[in-house]
């Protein structure tokens, strides 16, 4: 209670000021600022990016977000995302900033192999480095590393961080709906790790910048395709329920993706639909990407740690209770696989 900054915050959560005044410091003495996030970029990625492009323009800064690839269609609404440099699409424009920035700020990933085709870029940069980022087991190498496993997005993070460094106020309603998404997709609606006092605080105050919450709820989690909706609904249909191991397993070969004329981002959310059975632990999603390579996306429920799963058998990691990774070989190796390890996973259940 000696810090001043504790008895004045109204939030629980307060960064350590020094690294809130570092990362000050760094930003007013550079010119040119790249921002990143991991690759196939998700609601709290690209809302925590945009939102900090936006307030370090607004301090004056050139700042551009760079990603490794496209975001995806359904969040191409929101205003920040068109200004990104895509490096599949902007190869050189992309090098060019990176090599030539002199911060690089690192949001919503915790090692550089998340960042895909940009890691040799980010890695062979001169440029100082800060990490933003609320996965657990940071391995970026940064000259401010703020880091909060706990709290469940970095867009959250994000903002207290400006609320810290009185940048708070520069948030435009723009900004401020970027925020708003990157704290709701990460919470599924604010539907799980959402009981943290400090994210309403966080609302109440993007609320009055003006963001019309209940028109993002829906452009973010209740619009979709035609397409969509019937991949998500033969998903389901097709789901396979194994009750010893409390699995619920979802399964896409290529060729039912192709039947659905299926685009990035269709599957979104269809790993969480067995969790809505009682007796289903933990679920895992795998989409057939192509001959050789299969996504794993897995969701739990409680303490069982799909992180530690897709850590150990996908190269992969993320979250206890949200997580993914890569299986190399066919869909139905993947599953024979998947059902192979489970066993080992019971002490958890
Ligand atoms: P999703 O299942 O939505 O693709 O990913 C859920 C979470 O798992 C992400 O927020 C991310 O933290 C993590 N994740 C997904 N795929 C990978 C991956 O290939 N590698 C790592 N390290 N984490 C992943
Ligand atoms: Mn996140």
């Amino acid at each position: 209670m000696n810090n001043p900054l504790l008895r004045r915050s109204r939030f629980r959560r307060v960064i350590p000021s020094e690294l809130v005044d570092e990362v000050k410091r760094l930003v007013l003495t550079a010119q040119s600022i790249v921002i990143t996030c991991h690759v196939s970029p998700d609601g709290d990625a690209l809302g925590s990016t945009t939102a900090l492009c936006s307030v370090l323009r607004t301090l004056g800064k050139d700042a551009t977000v760079v990603t490794a690839d496209c975001p995806p269609r359904s969040l191409s609404f929101l205003p920040g995302v068109r200004d990104i440099i895509v490096a599949t699409r902007q190869t050189e424009k992309a090098e060019r900033l990176i090599a030539s920035a002199d911060l690089i700020f690192c949001l919503d990933f915790n090692c550089l192999k998340r960042i895909d085709r940009l890691a040799p870029l980010v890695e062979a940069s001169a440029a100082r480095r800060v990490v933003i980022d609320h996965h657990t087991a940071p391995e970026i190498e940064a000259d401010v590393l703020i880091s909060d496993p706990e709290i469940s997005s970095t867009s959250a993070l994000l903002y207290l961080f400006l609320y810290q460094a009185g940048w708070a106020r520069m948030l435009t309603r723009n900004a401020a709906a970027d925020i708003y998404t990157g704290m709701m997709t990460d919470t599924g609606g604010f539907a799980y790790n959402s009981n943290d006092p400090d994210l309403y605080l966080i609302i109440h105050d993007l609320l009055r910048k003006g963001i019309d919450k209940d028109n993002l709820y829906k452009l973010v989690m209740n619009t979709s395709s035609e397409n969509r909706l019937r991949i998500l609904g033969y998903g389901q249909y097709r789901m396979q329920v194994i009750p010893q191991h409390k699995l619920g397993i979802i399964m896409l070969s290529r060729a039912e993706l192709d039947e659905f004329d299926y685009t990035k981002g269709d599957t979104e959310g269809l790993v969480n639909t067995p969790l809505a059975i009682p007796d289903v632990t933990w679920s895992v999603f795998m989409r057939e990407d192509s001959a050789d390579l299969v996504k794993i996306s897995m969701r739990s429920k409680g303490e069982f740690p799909v992180n530690l799963i897709c850590e150990k058998h996908f190269g992969g990691g993320g979250h206890i209770n949200a997580s993914g990774g890569d299986f190399h070989g066919s869909l139905s190796d993947a599953l024979t696989f998947l059902l192979s390890i489970t066993k080992d996973y019971d002490s958890y259940l």
